[in-house]
Protein backbone atom coordinates (compact mmCIF):
# COMPACT_ATOMS: atom_id res chain seq x y z
CA UNK A 1 0.00 0.00 0.00
CA UNK A 2 1.35 3.66 -0.58
CA UNK A 3 1.39 5.61 2.29
CA UNK A 4 2.00 9.39 2.00
CA UNK A 5 5.65 8.78 3.33
CA UNK A 6 6.24 6.12 0.18
CA UNK A 7 4.43 8.03 -2.16
CA UNK A 8 6.85 11.01 -1.32
CA UNK A 9 10.03 8.64 -1.52
CA UNK A 10 8.32 7.56 -5.00
CA UNK A 11 8.56 11.53 -6.34
CA UNK A 12 11.99 11.76 -5.27
CA UNK A 13 13.24 8.61 -6.75
CA UNK A 14 11.56 9.36 -9.93
CA UNK A 15 12.91 13.05 -10.28
CA UNK A 16 16.41 11.94 -9.60
CA UNK A 17 15.96 8.88 -11.96
CA UNK A 18 14.92 11.14 -14.58
CA UNK A 19 11.58 8.82 -15.07
CA UNK A 20 8.83 10.72 -17.13
CA UNK A 21 7.32 13.83 -15.63
CA UNK A 22 4.07 12.76 -16.11
CA UNK A 23 4.36 9.64 -13.56
CA UNK A 24 5.68 12.06 -10.86
CA UNK A 25 2.52 14.72 -11.51
CA UNK A 26 0.39 12.05 -10.52
CA UNK A 27 1.62 11.72 -7.41
CA UNK A 28 1.71 15.34 -6.12
CA UNK A 29 0.00 15.80 -3.15
CA UNK A 30 -2.95 17.95 -4.06
CA UNK A 31 -3.94 17.28 -7.47
CA UNK A 32 -7.63 17.67 -7.57
CA UNK A 33 -7.85 21.77 -7.15
CA UNK A 34 -7.51 24.63 -10.03
CA UNK A 35 -4.34 26.04 -9.88
CA UNK A 36 -2.46 24.18 -7.55
CA UNK A 37 -4.57 25.41 -4.64
CA UNK A 38 -4.08 23.35 -1.67
CA UNK A 39 -7.83 23.46 -0.57
CA UNK A 40 -11.20 24.64 -1.91
CA UNK A 41 -13.38 27.25 0.51
CA UNK A 42 -16.91 27.69 0.00
CA UNK A 43 -18.20 30.79 2.29
CA UNK A 44 -22.13 30.55 3.18
CA UNK A 45 -24.36 32.61 4.70
CA UNK A 46 -27.51 31.43 6.37
CA UNK A 47 -30.93 32.49 6.74
CA UNK A 48 -31.62 35.27 4.22
CA UNK A 49 -30.71 38.15 7.30
CA UNK A 50 -30.49 41.47 6.32
CA UNK A 51 -27.29 42.12 7.71
CA UNK A 52 -25.30 39.85 5.13
CA UNK A 53 -26.72 42.19 2.34
CA UNK A 54 -25.74 45.27 4.51
CA UNK A 55 -22.48 44.01 5.91
CA UNK A 56 -21.15 40.80 4.15
CA UNK A 57 -21.69 41.01 0.26
CA UNK A 58 -19.50 44.52 0.06
CA UNK A 59 -16.45 42.70 2.01
CA UNK A 60 -17.26 39.75 -0.63
CA UNK A 61 -16.71 42.14 -3.20
CA UNK A 62 -13.81 43.94 -1.45
CA UNK A 63 -12.02 40.33 -1.15
CA UNK A 64 -13.02 39.60 -4.85
CA UNK A 65 -14.72 36.52 -3.52
CA UNK A 66 -18.10 34.67 -4.46
CA UNK A 67 -20.36 32.83 -1.71
CA UNK A 68 -23.46 30.47 -1.48
CA UNK A 69 -26.20 32.55 0.38
CA UNK A 70 -28.79 29.85 1.63
CA UNK A 71 -31.93 31.82 2.00
CA UNK A 72 -35.55 31.38 4.04
CA UNK A 73 -38.43 33.25 2.93
CA UNK A 74 -39.53 34.27 6.10
CA UNK A 75 -36.50 36.32 6.61
CA UNK A 76 -35.84 37.59 2.99
CA UNK A 77 -39.01 38.92 1.96
CA UNK A 78 -39.11 41.96 3.11
CA UNK A 79 -36.28 42.85 0.94
CA UNK A 80 -37.04 40.37 -1.64
CA UNK A 81 -35.84 43.35 -4.44
CA UNK A 82 -32.55 43.60 -2.90
CA UNK A 83 -31.72 39.81 -3.21
CA UNK A 84 -32.99 39.98 -6.49
CA UNK A 85 -30.74 42.66 -7.44
CA UNK A 86 -27.92 40.74 -5.73
CA UNK A 87 -28.25 38.31 -7.73
CA UNK A 88 -29.02 39.80 -10.93
CA UNK A 89 -25.46 41.83 -10.00
CA UNK A 90 -22.97 39.66 -7.88
CA UNK A 91 -22.39 36.38 -9.52
CA UNK A 92 -22.96 34.59 -5.89
CA UNK A 93 -24.90 31.27 -5.45
CA UNK A 94 -28.64 30.94 -4.09
CA UNK A 95 -29.52 28.35 -1.97
CA UNK A 96 -32.95 26.70 -0.23
CA UNK A 97 -33.28 26.81 3.34
CA UNK A 98 -37.01 25.97 3.70
CA UNK A 99 -39.90 28.98 4.26
CA UNK A 100 -39.81 29.00 7.75
CA UNK A 101 -36.73 27.60 9.44
CA UNK A 102 -38.39 24.83 11.17
CA UNK A 103 -35.72 23.29 13.70
CA UNK A 104 -38.64 20.42 15.02
CA UNK A 105 -39.46 18.48 12.00
CA UNK A 106 -42.44 16.22 13.89
CA UNK A 107 -45.28 17.96 12.41
CA UNK A 108 -43.94 17.06 8.80
CA UNK A 109 -44.32 14.09 7.05
CA UNK A 110 -42.49 14.05 4.26
CA UNK A 111 -44.89 14.92 1.63
CA UNK A 112 -45.96 17.92 3.98
CA UNK A 113 -42.34 19.01 4.01
CA UNK A 114 -42.31 19.26 0.57
CA UNK A 115 -45.22 20.91 0.41
CA UNK A 116 -44.95 23.54 2.96
CA UNK A 117 -41.22 24.06 2.96
CA UNK A 118 -39.27 23.11 0.15
CA UNK A 119 -41.20 23.78 -2.96
CA UNK A 120 -43.05 27.20 -1.70
CA UNK A 121 -39.22 28.25 -1.03
CA UNK A 122 -38.34 27.16 -3.94
CA UNK A 123 -40.45 29.06 -6.21
CA UNK A 124 -39.53 32.09 -4.12
CA UNK A 125 -35.69 31.24 -5.34
CA UNK A 126 -36.64 31.11 -8.92
CA UNK A 127 -38.81 34.00 -8.70
CA UNK A 128 -36.35 36.29 -7.23
CA UNK A 129 -33.15 35.14 -7.68
CA UNK A 130 -33.60 32.87 -11.06
CA UNK A 131 -34.12 28.99 -11.49
CA UNK A 132 -31.31 26.73 -10.67
CA UNK A 133 -31.33 22.88 -11.76
CA UNK A 134 -28.70 22.18 -9.59
CA UNK A 135 -30.10 24.14 -6.46
CA UNK A 136 -28.26 23.66 -3.44
CA UNK A 137 -30.03 22.54 -0.03
CA UNK A 138 -28.82 23.39 3.81
CA UNK A 139 -31.05 21.62 6.80
CA UNK A 140 -32.19 24.04 9.15
CA UNK A 141 -30.97 23.61 12.42
CA UNK A 142 -29.07 20.62 11.58
CA UNK A 143 -31.94 18.29 12.17
CA UNK A 144 -32.93 15.39 9.40
CA UNK A 145 -35.06 13.31 11.95
CA UNK A 146 -37.86 13.40 8.87
CA UNK A 147 -41.06 11.26 9.47
CA UNK A 148 -40.90 7.68 11.33
CA UNK A 149 -38.44 5.37 12.17
CA UNK A 150 -34.44 5.58 13.90
CA UNK A 151 -32.05 8.01 13.19
CA UNK A 152 -30.89 6.33 9.82
CA UNK A 153 -34.00 5.83 8.18
CA UNK A 154 -34.70 9.84 9.06
CA UNK A 155 -31.89 10.99 7.18
CA UNK A 156 -32.08 8.59 4.37
CA UNK A 157 -36.09 9.52 4.22
CA UNK A 158 -34.99 13.31 3.85
CA UNK A 159 -31.94 12.63 1.26
CA UNK A 160 -34.51 11.11 -0.77
CA UNK A 161 -36.81 14.05 -0.45
CA UNK A 162 -34.25 16.55 -1.69
CA UNK A 163 -33.20 14.06 -4.28
CA UNK A 164 -36.69 13.61 -5.47
CA UNK A 165 -37.71 17.45 -5.40
CA UNK A 166 -34.51 17.89 -8.08
CA UNK A 167 -31.52 19.10 -4.99
CA UNK A 168 -28.15 18.13 -5.85
CA UNK A 169 -26.51 18.38 -2.59
CA UNK A 170 -27.58 19.71 0.94
CA UNK A 171 -25.21 21.13 3.99
CA UNK A 172 -25.45 20.29 7.63
CA UNK A 173 -23.37 22.64 10.12
CA UNK A 174 -22.23 20.06 12.56
CA UNK A 175 -18.56 21.07 13.12
CA UNK A 176 -17.54 17.77 11.73
CA UNK A 177 -14.00 17.95 9.71
CA UNK A 178 -13.96 19.50 5.99
CA UNK A 179 -14.95 17.02 3.36
CA UNK A 180 -12.40 14.86 1.12
CA UNK A 181 -13.12 15.32 -2.65
CA UNK A 182 -14.12 11.68 -2.48
CA UNK A 183 -16.34 11.89 0.76
CA UNK A 184 -18.16 15.21 -1.25
CA UNK A 185 -18.78 13.13 -4.32
CA UNK A 186 -19.87 9.87 -2.56
CA UNK A 187 -22.62 11.46 -0.19
CA UNK A 188 -23.27 15.32 -1.54
CA UNK A 189 -26.34 15.24 0.89
CA UNK A 190 -24.40 15.05 4.10
CA UNK A 191 -21.64 18.08 3.23
CA UNK A 192 -20.25 19.06 6.91
CA UNK A 193 -19.15 22.61 7.53
CA UNK A 194 -18.27 24.70 10.26
CA UNK A 195 -19.89 27.97 12.26
CA UNK A 196 -17.12 28.32 14.34
CA UNK A 197 -17.43 32.25 15.03
CA UNK A 198 -21.35 32.01 15.54
CA UNK A 199 -19.82 30.45 18.82
CA UNK A 200 -16.66 32.61 19.39
CA UNK A 201 -16.05 36.09 17.40
CA UNK A 202 -12.75 34.99 16.68
CA UNK A 203 -10.88 34.79 13.01
CA UNK A 204 -8.50 32.12 14.41
CA UNK A 205 -11.24 29.33 14.57
CA UNK A 206 -12.39 29.53 10.84
CA UNK A 207 -8.61 30.17 9.51
CA UNK A 208 -7.93 27.22 12.12
CA UNK A 209 -10.39 25.36 10.23
CA UNK A 210 -9.28 25.90 6.71
CA UNK A 211 -5.79 25.49 6.99
CA UNK A 212 -6.89 21.58 8.86
CA UNK A 213 -8.54 21.40 5.43
CA UNK A 214 -5.29 22.52 3.37
CA UNK A 215 -3.28 19.88 5.06
CA UNK A 216 -4.85 17.19 3.30
CA UNK A 217 -6.39 19.18 -0.30
CA UNK A 218 -10.57 19.28 1.18
CA UNK A 219 -12.95 21.19 0.97
CA UNK A 220 -13.74 23.51 3.91
CA UNK A 221 -17.00 25.47 3.91
CA UNK A 222 -17.51 27.90 6.37
CA UNK A 223 -21.15 29.11 7.79
CA UNK A 224 -22.16 32.33 8.57
CA UNK A 225 -25.22 33.96 9.92
CA UNK A 226 -25.60 37.89 11.20
CA UNK A 227 -22.37 39.56 10.33
CA UNK A 228 -22.69 42.76 12.48
CA UNK A 229 -20.27 45.86 14.05
CA UNK A 230 -20.68 44.48 17.16
CA UNK A 231 -21.49 40.79 18.17
CA UNK A 232 -23.68 40.90 21.03
CA UNK A 233 -24.68 37.19 20.92
CA UNK A 234 -24.79 33.76 19.73
CA UNK A 235 -24.64 33.20 15.91
CA UNK A 236 -23.31 36.60 15.53
CA UNK A 237 -19.92 37.54 14.03
CA UNK A 238 -18.46 40.91 14.31
CA UNK A 239 -17.46 42.65 10.91
CA UNK A 240 -14.27 43.14 12.00
CA UNK A 241 -14.13 38.71 12.25
CA UNK A 242 -15.57 38.70 9.11
CA UNK A 243 -13.54 40.90 7.22
CA UNK A 244 -10.26 39.24 8.65
CA UNK A 245 -11.20 35.62 7.65
CA UNK A 246 -12.04 37.33 3.94
CA UNK A 247 -8.79 39.12 4.02
CA UNK A 248 -6.65 36.08 5.17
CA UNK A 249 -8.35 33.61 2.72
CA UNK A 250 -7.49 36.05 -0.21
CA UNK A 251 -4.16 35.44 0.72
CA UNK A 252 -3.80 32.33 0.61
CA UNK A 253 -3.04 29.58 -1.86
CA UNK A 254 -6.92 27.96 -1.86
CA UNK A 255 -9.55 28.03 -4.13
CA UNK A 256 -12.75 30.21 -3.02
CA UNK A 257 -15.70 29.42 -4.96
CA UNK A 258 -19.45 28.93 -4.21
CA UNK A 259 -20.61 25.20 -3.11
CA UNK A 260 -22.11 24.29 -6.44
CA UNK A 261 -18.95 25.50 -8.13
CA UNK A 262 -17.05 22.94 -6.11
CA UNK A 263 -19.03 20.07 -7.00
CA UNK A 264 -19.16 20.38 -10.51
CA UNK A 265 -15.69 20.63 -10.43
CA UNK A 266 -15.46 17.58 -8.04
CA UNK A 267 -17.41 15.66 -10.30
CA UNK A 268 -14.68 16.33 -13.33
CA UNK A 269 -12.25 14.74 -11.43
CA UNK A 270 -11.10 11.66 -11.17
CA UNK A 271 -11.24 10.85 -7.66
ZN1 LIG B 1 -30.43 28.41 9.36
Amino acid sequence: MLTRRSISAGLTAAVLSGAPLAAARVRAPFPIWPNGARAAVSLTYDDGLDSQLDNATGALDAAGLKATFFITRDNAEARAEDWANLAKTSGHEFGNHTVTHPCDLRPYTAASFARRELLPMEAWLDDHVGRNPKRLFAYPCSVTDLGPGDANRQLARYEALLKTTGFRGARTCDEDDPNSPRYARADPYRLRASATTSDKDDPALPIAYVQDAMKRGDWAILVFHDILERRTGLGETSIATHDAVLRWLASQPVWCAPMGQVLDHIAGQPV
